[in-house]
């Protein structure tokens, strides 16, 4: 069965076609796969695609996303990254949605009801859910009246004890709706059944920390296969240090700054989301591999920012550890998590005391790995997340509604 899976972000749509039976127990590699970046310079894309053991790149002059995202569709059909004779060829669409809310626990069938309630949420993800949003209206167009299914990354979550889900606030925001979603579930998701897999255990027995580390990042405490606990909350916004958002800070700071400098919430919304965290700190920008060489070269703010970071993700994980009760694996991915033998070596040195030990020599590759000294008492595994992969599993969950 044709998959085209769409996992739209706020600056960038990377989206894979997948031709899936049922039986895989790996993740196979896309037919195709592509990538509109939007940040490349003011009033163009950047669109990368391969397939057909081909690959392009170039810079198009189109600033409307529909548009962009047409482009990127065109090119599994024309041209030298050609897999498909016709777009007829796909039989379903999966999309990775950012907040699904209180009613979206699972990944659903994509109808006029799910779109409102996609439009519905975009005060809670106000960066993902519109670009979610249009791709799917931009499919519609594309593709005709395909099926679409929508999986979201707060639904992992949902089954939050209420203690770890909802603030202390006032009592009428239970009632509101403001409690912790949490996000990155399809990842942690993916990554904690991957990790029982190459463990050769049941999940169902297991605690597992899993750190999703790129440039939004996020822990879970997931035990017997359901997240109890997480570090992102009402929004993408709280837990860890990360990329360019500031992660948690004292709510008694927005007080201050709206009081005293007079600043709106648009003002702390760029302030804390773009101007913040590994950026905000080192001055540089919002690139964990930019800073760490920049911390090798002696630059001192890169350093204040990576051992802030470091800081941060220990005082998290301390959090998550206590909230599983023990602790029978960490598992380390996303972009830094997948990549840095140093962040292994800094996440893990104060959990020795539970008996977690790494490997002498430790390199990034190419497959997942299990990174911990054969003495070690907790496994330690580096795990690319395949987010795309088990958006398209779930639409083959659906295929008997199509
Ligand atoms: P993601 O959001 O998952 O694409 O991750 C992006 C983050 O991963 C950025 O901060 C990158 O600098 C970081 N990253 C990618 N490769 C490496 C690497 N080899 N070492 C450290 N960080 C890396």
């Amino acid at each position: 069965m044709k998959i085209l899976v769409l996992n739209a972000g706020s600056s960038s749509h990377k989206s894979c076609l997948f031709d899936l039976t049922e039986g895989h127990s790996e993740a196979p590699e896309p037919l195709w796969r592509a990538s509109l970046d939007w940040t490349h310079q003011e009033g163009s894309v950047e669109l990368s695609a391969s397939g057909s053991g081909e690959s392009v790149q170039q810079v198009l002059p189109i600033t409307d996303k529909a548009a962009g995202l047409e482009a990127m569709v065109k090119t599994l059909v024309e041209g030298p990254t050609q897999v498909l004779s016709s777009l007829g060829e796909i039989e379903a669409v999966g999309h990775r949605v950012v907040h699904g809310g209180r009613d979206y626990v699972d990944s659903v069938r994509v109808t006029e009801e799910v779109k409102a309630a996609i439009q519905q949420l975009i005060p809670l993800a106000p960066a993902h859910n519109p670009a979610n949003l249009q791709g799917i209206e931009a499919m519609e167009r594309i593709l005709g009246d395909v099926p679409q299914v929508a999986m979201f990354d707060t639904a992992f979550h949902a089954r939050m004890p209420k203690a770890a889900a909802l603030y202390p606030g006032p009592y009428s925001w239970v009632e509101q709706g403001i409690r912790r979603y949490g996000f990155h579930g399809i990842s942690h998701q993916y990554v904690a059944q991957r990790a029982a897999d190459l463990m050769g255990r049941d999940l169902a027995d297991l605690k597992l920390l899993t750190c999703h580390l790129g440039n939004g990042c996020s822990l879970a405490a997931v035990k017997g296969g359901i997240s109890v606990d997480t570090t992102m909350g009402f929004t993408p916004l709280e837990g860890l240090m990360m990329g360019s958002r500031s992660g948690s800070v004292d709510p008694g700071i927005l007080i201050y700054l709206m009081r005293q400098e007079g600043y709106s919430a648009d003002q702390l919304d760029t302030l804390l989301n773009k101007e913040s965290g590994l950026k905000g700190i080192s001055g540089l920008s919002n690139d964990m591999r930019g800073i760490a060489e920049a911390m090798e070269q002696g630059n001192a703010r890169a350093k204040l920012a990576v051992d802030m970071f470091i800081h941060r993700l220990h005082r998290e994980m301390g959090a998550m550890i206590a909230s599983l009760g023990g602790l029978d694996a960490v598992v380390f991915t996303a972009g830094i998590g997948e990549n840095s033998p140093l962040l292994w070596q800094r996440a893990s040195a104060p959990f020795e005391f539970l008996g977690l030990r790494l490997k002498k020599d430790l390199a990034r590759a190419k497959d997942d790995q299990d990174i911990a000294a054969a003495d070690s008492g907790v496994s330690v595994l580096v795990i690319h997340t395949q987010e795309e992969w088990a958006i398209a599993q779930a639409c083959l969950g659906h295929r008997y509604s199509f």
